[in-house]
């Protein structure tokens, strides 16, 4: 039989943080004990990056949380194919701020997507990012108000969680990607129910064609069957409804499968020093997702 480790009253309180309060802090606080190791996002920089897309994508700014008197953006990047497209794909980019990997992407999935735009031509492709611009800029999970964004899909208190549901709403998109890292030590995705099987399975190949390590258990210790795969399943999902109606805590991937739309989130191995090894896997998913979505029905 496995043997089945207790968890410590420290890995008790920090399952509690992220589950049962929406809102953790006052504040971008930071984590210190996670062992998160920064890409060196660094705001302006990269702001300079989505706004210089604009000759080639429709570059907007969405929304301006601020934090201390100084407001940041989340920029909308939207392919320019939209009105004859024939599928939509919505990108979410640093739902949590201190996961850099998801966010320093960004211009290398647009620079892809210039490059096989000619394949893709059917396929519209909108990315928001960062979705959480405090919390990038500080190094942390939370937004301005210490708020875990990816909680605030039932109340939408946050600024952040109501620009997602706004692209949602106006793109009615037929897939959702969202970029997330965790401290586990390598990568694998969650896929809520509208994700087959069968495309887990070919985008995980893609994945790993790239030179990317799957991961085989998760960050609380799952073994993942397969490797890099973490798929919903019915007791999640019982789990997820009470969790929902009684707290009032809802993450994309559920608000996104409430609507019918198939969500993967993925999740890169945030302790790694490799910069390379944390950006690709979010380069190639996006990339691995939009030529599916070009393939004939
Ligand atoms: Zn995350």
């Amino acid at each position: 039989m496995m043997r089945v480790p207790m968890p410590t009253l420290k890995e008790l309180e920090k399952f509690a943080q992220y589950h049962l309060v929406r809102r953790v802090h006052d504040h971008p606080a930071r984590e210190e004990e996670l062992g998160v190791i920064s890409l060196g996002y660094d705001a302006a920089g990269f702001e300079a990056e989505v706004r210089a897309l604009g000759d080639r994508f429709d570059v907007r700014e969405v929304a301006h949380p601020s934090y201390r008197g100084k407001a940041h953006t989340i920029f909308s990047i939207a392919t320019k194919n939209r009105a004859r497209a024939k599928k939509r794909l919505l990108v979410l980019s640093g739902v949590h701020g201190n996961e850099h990997a998801g966010i320093v992407c960004v211009p290398e999935i647009a620079r892809r997507l210039l490059e096989a735009s000619e394949a893709l031509g059917d396929v519209a492709v909108e990315i928001l990012t960062p979705v959480n611009p405090v919390g990038a800029a500080e190094l942390s999970r939370f937004n301005a108000e210490g708020y875990d964004v990816n909680r605030d899909f039932v109340l939408f208190n946050t600024i952040e969680a109501r620009a997602v549901r706004d692209a949602f709403e106006s793109m009615k998109p037929d897939f959702v990607v969202s970029l997330h890292e965790g401290p586990q030590d390598a990568t694998f995705m969650f896929a809520n129910q509208h994700v087959t099987r069968d495309l887990a399975d070919r985008l995980l190949a893609a994945l790993v064609k790239g030179g990317t390590t799957l991961a085989v258990k998760d960050y609380f210790g799952a073994t993942l069957r397969p490797a890099g795969l973490s798929p919903s399943s019915a007791a999640a999902r019982a789990v997820m409804r009470l969790w929902s109606a009684t707290l009032k805590m809802m993450p994309t991937g559920e608000y996104a499968a409430r609507r019918g739309i198939p969500e993967l989130t993925l999740e890169s191995g945030w302790r790694s020093p490799d910069r390379d090894a944390r950006v690709r896997p979010h380069v190639d998913l996006v990339l691995a997702v939009a030529h599916e979505l070009a393939r004939p029905a």
